[in-house]
């Protein structure tokens, strides 16, 4: 930890990142308090810090707190809006996340990726290409470990690959990538931010201390982030998937090229979605700026299957395609992941029930040829199915049912596909054990 300036400090929130905050500072002799709102006396992190010595305040924001801190460093969630916070900014105390840390660690070589959709995604394709071109990379952030502590155990060739939200961008000061991607801004996280301009700015400021050493790979197509990064004082490197841009990287109806050198054609690629075409733009993107080889490109996009849960393709059986989608818990997920797919279609679909009708799928009905429903919303769907023509419908009880019922209705060449466009409480305890029990018995069949 190199010139951190402050000497007293408040960490507020004491989830993973927090606790990993609060033992780094206080192993780096900082006098650190921990305060938390809602962890009982007995959590397993309070317990952790008081037996280093930290203080920890549990149930309350004692208002004294900010009397003795110079600086408090706030879990990503807690809004502005809480005492302790905005009696800080009132005394001028500085309010910053973790991530801002990073800044102290002297890390040369950190690529950060924020948007409202496909971060992970991106993410991880950045990581798997480092890999793959046997650079040595570590994964922070919203996947993988908190990214201070990351930070504070690597070497000096090391690139860290951080996967950032608006809410950790808002709390930072020096914070700046080497290079930095701004993916998409939808208007998600209006209740945190309350405006669209504000949200706006918590993306701007992934680039805001960057210069021209420092890279802006950015969405051209997405006018919102095409206007922001007008204020940047980075090397812009923008994709596109409409125009053909000369200075970065696009694709036309049959491959991706990077400053006009053909990178890939579209059909080797194993991921679906035109979504996800965006996602491997922003990361080729990063790859070329960094001097990995097409080659290396080439085995990562023939091999990726997608993040785990997120219309990840999970085996070809007599010529049908399985793929999982079950972290698609809204209609607008399950009508995206329809759209990825010409073939005819076995949707799986339902979970719990939140009031909502499901006429909004009708838009991409078109090629779906069968529905196996389950959960509480199994009959609405069964509704919107029939009115719109679909033929074969069956409701069935497990997901083993629902796959042994996909893989008898189907034929070579259609497409089986879990994206419930639901919530699996009614079910499971996750999507992701949806998912899991969804691929096992894919494999079993
Ligand atoms: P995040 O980490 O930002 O939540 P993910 O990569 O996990 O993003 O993708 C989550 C969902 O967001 C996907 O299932 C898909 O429906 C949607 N999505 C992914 N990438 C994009 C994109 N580039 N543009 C629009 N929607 C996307």
């Amino acid at each position: 930890l190199k010139n951190f300036a402050f000497q007293r400090v408040l960490v507020l929130g004491l989830a993973k990142s927090g606790t990993a905050v609060a033992k780094l500072l206080s192993r780096n002799g900082i006098e650190v308090t921990a305060n938390d709102l809602k962890a009982s006396e007995h959590n397993d992190n309070v317990q952790q810090l008081r037996s280093l010595g930290i203080p920890v305040i549990v149930g309350e924001h004692p208002l004294e707190l900010i009397e003795t801190v110079d600086v408090i460093i706030k879990n990503p969630g807690i809004p502005y809006e809480n005492i302790l916070i905005e009696k800080a900014i009132e005394k001028d105390i500085p309010v910053l996340t973790e991530i801002e840390l990073i800044s102290y660690f002297g890390i040369e070589q950190l690529v950060a990726i924020t948007g409202s959709n496909g971060k992970t995604t991106t993410t991880t394709l950045i990581y798997e290409m480092y890999t793959k071109a046997e650079k040595p990379v570590s994964l922070a952030g919203n996947i993988g470990h908190v990214a201070s502590e990351v930070a504070a155990h690597m070497d000096n060739n090391q690139t860290m690959v951080a996967e950032l939200s608006s809410f950790q961008l808002l709390g930072i000061d020096t914070f700046k990538p080497s290079i930095a991607v701004l993916l998409n801004i939808f208007e998600a996280h209006l209740d945190y931010h309350h405006t669209l301009e504000h949200y706006q700015n918590a993306k701007a400021n992934i680039f805001k201390n960057q210069t021209s050493q420092d890279v802006l790979v950015y969405n051209y197509d997405d006018e919102r982030v095409a206007r922001i990064v007008e204020n940047a004082c980075s090397t812009l490197i923008p994709f596109s998937r409409k125009q053909k841009l000369l200075d970065g990287t696009y694709c036309n109806e049959s491959a991706i090229y990077f400053k006009g050198d053909k990178i890939i054609d579209l059909n080797a690629i194993v991921l679906v979605g035109e979504h996800n075409i965006e996602n491997i733009l922003a990361a080729i993107s990063v790859a070329k700026v960094e001097g990995i080889s097409n080659q290396v490109i080439y085995e990562v996009l023939t091999t990726f299957t997608g993040v785990t849960h997120r219309l990840q393709f999970v085996k070809k059986i007599k010529g049908i395609s399985f793929y999982n989608d079950s972290k698609a818990t809204n209609i607008l997920a399950t009508q995206k992941a329809l759209s990825a797919f010409e073939q005819p279609t076995i949707l799986l679909a339902g979970g719990l029930d939140r009031g909502n009708e499901f006429d909004d799928l009708r838009t991409v009905m078109k090629n779906v040829k069968a529905l196996v429903l389950f959960g509480e919303t199994a009959p609405k769907l069964e509704r919107v199915g029939k009115a719109n023509g679909v033929k074969n419908i069956h409701l069935v009880d497990t997901m083993d049912e629902a796959v042994k019922e996909s893989f008898r209705l189907s034929q070579e060449g259609d497409v089986v596909l879990l994206s419930p466009a639901c919530a699996s409480w009614d079910q499971y305890k996750t999507f992701e054990e949806r998912g899991n029990m969804f691929m096992e018995s894919v494999h079993k069949l």
